[in-house]
């Protein structure tokens, strides 16, 4: 999508489909999504989408993907620019695969890990012009509840009950509470944000949270992911001062040096299938019901920010329907750009939540 001016949109979605895993191989199930040659469109059955970009089954995130898609938001954030990915589909559909998300096996490709690469390449550069300093936060909404996955006093949190119930031990701590400044800078009081120095204790961060991460088991997959996770690098720059002067033999630096803070928030969202395809037990119901709101108010926010009729007509962009939204508040829309990421299984016995997928990307364009 490109605006008027032809400069790129807030807003570019884009679809990655994974290839057939083996699981679906011996299932016997078909490749029912083709990918129109040189076009990014999409069909399944009788229906044809057309997106930003599509990746097809052999493309990696280490591909162009990350060029095209994510390497002009680590660019945006050395401007001021805050930005937000977002990885959306059903379980199994490849999201965690895709953001890099996985912990320790994860995919070394994954987009996270591509981030922190270009990122410190940038960093080196620019040690000698600015004073940089790199924060990370790792956080999870689970039934509208935002947990730190960095806190170090409750790892692996999440017990499992008697096989499929998911029980929450927290010692103590109160939930982390998401707050909005006078400024419109929404911050998260209570969650643990660490200083990193090094590429390597970005990663180790990443794989911490990602093990802490909540997970229990559904009949869709025993490791289905019912939260959103949003690992999220904050990077403060301070321009060294051109000058130092000298006041009573006592340094003084010229105040006039600017400091400009911008932060990517990097999402892996829950599990977009209905809640009817889950199990029947009341808590997992619930669950999806509450996975729920925050996928809806998200595709309502994306959608009101992508309509640039409605957006010139300063129209409501509903962010406080969720915690998801009133969280990434100031990183969708405004001079914040957005990528996202639908997922899908290309097999046959998921055409309906990957049409499911499709019609909520093709909204968010
Ligand atoms: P989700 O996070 O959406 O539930 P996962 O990322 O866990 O899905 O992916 C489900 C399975 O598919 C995993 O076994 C993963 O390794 C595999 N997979 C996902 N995407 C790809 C891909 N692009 N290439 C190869 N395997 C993939
Ligand atoms: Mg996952």
């Amino acid at each position: 999508m490109t605006m008027e001016n032809g400069e790129d949109c807030c807003v570019k979605v884009a679809v990655h489909i994974r290839p057939l895993i083996s699981d679906e191989r011996l299932q016997g199930c078909k490749d029912c999504v083709t990918v129109v040659s040189g076009q990014p469109q999409v069909q399944i059955g009788i229906h044809s989408f057309t997106f930003d970009h599509v990746y097809g089954s052999n493309a990696s995130p280490s591909s162009s993907m990350f060029e095209e898609l994510v390497a002009p938001l680590v660019d945006g954030l050395f401007q001021g620019y805050n930005g937000t990915v977002l990885a959306y589909g059903q379980t199994g559909s490849g999201k965690t695969y895709t953001m890099g998300t996985g912990g320790k096996d994860g995919s070394q490709n994954g987009i996270i890990p591509l981030v922190m690469n270009a990122l410190f390449k940038k960093v080196e550069k620019l040690r000698n012009q600015s004073e940089l300093q790199l924060r990370v936060s790792f956080i999870e909404i689970l039934k509208e509840e935002v947990r730190d996955l960095l806190d170090p006093v409750s790892p692996g949190k999440f017990e499992s009950g008697n096989g499929h119930v998911a029980k929450l031990t927290i010692p103590g701590k109160p939930p982390v509470q998401i707050r909005e400044g006078s400024n419109g800078v929404i911050t998260l009081a209570g969650s643990t944000e660490v200083d990193v120095q090094t590429q390597k204790e970005m990663a180790s961060y990443l794989e911490q949270g990602s093990f802490n991460r909540a997970t229990g088991s559904t009949n869709m997959n025993n490791q289905s992911s019912r939260s959103h996770a949003i690992f999220t690098i904050t990077l403060e720059q301070i321009r060294k001062p051109d000058a130092v002067f000298s006041i009573d033999g006592l340094p003084f630096e010229d105040m006039t040096e600017d400091c400009l803070c911008a932060k990517l928030h990097l999402v892996d969202l829950a599990g977009s299938e209905r809640a009817k395809r889950t199990g029947s037990d009341g808590l997992r119901f619930k669950e999806g019901v509450h996975i729920n709101r925050g996928l809806l108010a998200l595709g309502n926010v994306i959608s009101a920010l992508g309509d640039e009729k409605k957006r010139k007509e300063g129209a409501h962009v509903p962010y406080r329907d969720s915690k998801l939204t009133r969280l990434l508040q100031d990183s969708l829309g405004g001079n914040s750009r957005t990528v996202m990421i639908a997922c899908i299984s290309p097999a046959d016995i998921n055409a309906e939540e990957t049409l499911n997928t499709l019609k909520y990307a093709n909204r968010a364009r």
